[in-house]
């Protein structure tokens, strides 16, 4: 597998780990920190420590989760940076999964006008996703990546042997972004890894998964066009994310929710765009396949549009779908009513009653 050209840098997938070390040692980096959250630290770090033995480095941990990806522990990532003396010619290796890898790049690229920072991606959904395409941020209040810039790392290093330790549920979640590749960019994909599910997934099916998104992000850098079709089941389940995030103890994890709005999403295609109906009870049927059933309570409607409305796609307050015309194709800048959006979150339930 050989590395993914990306816009101005390598998506490493063999040997990744000694490809890191080689950008280290031929790089001239007067400091390199290591962010870590304490889960990476444990499972992560030490095979990255194996193979930096020799070079000096300072660790930066923070606490793993959702909601912690925020500005304060954005301030306590720059004020480590500060006490161990960061240059302008410091480099940051963000060594975890999508929330390590957002928020680490968006402290570095504002770090003193912006530090180097490589991505070390070591869930499935920051392989496949989050790693890839320099967009870093953070979260603030309930809105999701309201803060961030689009900024690319030097690298990626992409090392599948990391995903052994995440547990079930994680994978289950970054498979949602893998369907969506397949959904909205490769109809051949989208059976493969339907018939695999996400115990089954191999290497090819994660690196299919980086071309697309990198085929994409290439195409389209600042999300003017067709990179916005990556977005395809995110405007309902960010919005799902976000409130299940302040409202429920035990919050749903990002693929979780966004393989909801797949499904009120697709039924918004099928409406909307085309999409026919038997390619939107395939889409139902792959999700309902590999998801838990969710309860979404009429009396949360109301709340949820008022997430969507402040969604960073939106026009003209107008809120902004990505919506696919069958399996393998998607169109961007669609516009939704309010009563259509409630439609499709009424059918999602309906799917989820029998
Ligand atoms: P995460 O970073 O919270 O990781 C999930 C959990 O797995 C954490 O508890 C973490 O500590 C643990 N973990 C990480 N690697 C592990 C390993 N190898 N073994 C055991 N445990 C491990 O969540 P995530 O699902 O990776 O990422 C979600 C985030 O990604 C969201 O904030 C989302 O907004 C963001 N995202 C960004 C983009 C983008 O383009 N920038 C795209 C998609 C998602």
């Amino acid at each position: 597998m050989k590395p993914i050209n990306s816009i101005s840098y390598l998506i490493f997938f063999e040997n990744s780990l000694q490809e890191l070390k080689k950008f280290v040692s031929e790089s001239k980096y007067t400091k390199v920190f290591i962010l870590v959250d304490t889960n990476t630290e444990t499972h992560c770090l030490p095979a990255v420590q194996e193979v930096l033995e020799g070079f000096d480095y300072d660790l930066i941990e923070v606490t793993p989760g959702e909601e912690n990806k925020n500005i304060d522990f954005c301030i306590g990532i720059w004020r480590m940076l500060l006490d161990f003396g960061a240059e302008r010619n410091s480099l940051l290796i963000n060594l975890g999964g999508g929330v390590i890898t957002d928020m680490g790049g968006f402290a570095a690229s504002t770090f003193k006008r912006g530090i180097d920072f490589v991505q070390v991606p070591t869930t499935l959904l920051s392989q496949v996703d989050a790693s890839v395409g320099g967009k870093t941020g953070i979260d603030m209040d309930s809105v999701k990546n309201i803060i961030g810039t689009f900024t690319q790392p030097k690298a990626v290093f992409i090392n599948t042997g990391f995903l052994k330790t995440l547990d079930e549920r994680e994978v289950r979640s970054g498979f949602a972004e893998v369907i969506k590749h397949g959904l909205i960019y490769d109809r051949s994909l989208f059976e493969m890894v339907k018939k695999a599910g996400p115990s089954g997934l191999s290497g090819e099916h994660i690196y299919r998964s980086v071309e697309i998104k990198n085929e994409v992000v290439k195409e389209d850098p600042f999300e003017k066009g067709l990179r916005k079709i990556l977005n395809f089941g995110h405007t309902i389940g960010h919005a799902v994310e976000s409130h299940s995030l302040t409202h429920s103890k035990s919050p749903l994890l990002h693929g979780e929710a966004i393989a909801i709005g797949f499904i009120c999403e697709a039924c918004l295609s099928f409406k909307k765009n085309g999409l026919s109906e038997s390619d939107l009870n395939e889409t139902v049927q792959a999700i309902k396949d590999v998801y838990p059933a969710y309860k979404l309570k009429k009396e949360i409607y109301p709340a949820l549009l008022e997430i969507m409305k402040n969604d960073k796609k939106n026009n003209a307050g107008q809120i902004n779908f990505s919506l696919l015309s069958e399996i393998g194709k998607c169109g961007f800048d669609m516009f939704c009513t309010e009563e259509e959006i409630f439609e499709s979150l009424d059918y999602y339930t309906s799917t989820t009653d029998n």
